[in-house]
């Protein structure tokens, strides 16, 4: 609400209103004016403050929100594991589908583990076989 000249909504009676930065695909880090009610509904009243970005750079900064969000998103679910989740994430739904998806690659894991323990079986019979019939042929000279 720290700016000058202020620009007035059109609530009855005017009211000065904030100057927002919109993160929107189309329009990322754009400064606008809006109600002070604009999440509620509000009067309406939307004005640019900056010039649109040229199409490039919007796509840039568009990317590195998408960007900065994932991370974000892999972050919380960092944060779920250490069980440090009294910490507000707004990204919560986020972190839950990826900690589903670390479920189930936890059961994957652990399925491949028992192929492992079975071919490590395997491995391990073949050469208790090999030793044996080295051991039996030194004997049998
Ligand atoms: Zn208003």
């Amino acid at each position: 609400m720290a700016y000058e000249p202020e620009k007035l909504c059109w609530c009855r009676p005017r009211r000065k209103a904030p100057r927002w930065i919109s993160w929107s695909r189309h329009n990322p880090d754009r400064r606008y004016y809006a109600c002070v009610d604009a999440m509620q509904g509000g009067c309406g009243y939307v004005e640019w403050h900056d010039d649109p970005l040229p199409k490039f750079l919007s796509d840039l900064i568009g990317d590195l929100r998408d960007e900065v969000r994932r991370l974000r998103g892999e972050i919380s679910v960092a944060l779920f594991e250490d069980h440090s989740a009294a910490v507000a994430l707004p990204e919560a739904q986020r972190g839950r589908e990826v900690l589903d998806l670390e479920e189930k690659l936890k059961e994957k894991n652990a399925e491949l583990d028992a192929l492992k323990g079975k071919y490590q079986n395997v491995v391990y019979l073949f050469l208790v076989f090999v030793v044996g019939l080295v051991t039996a042929k030194m004997l049998l000279q």
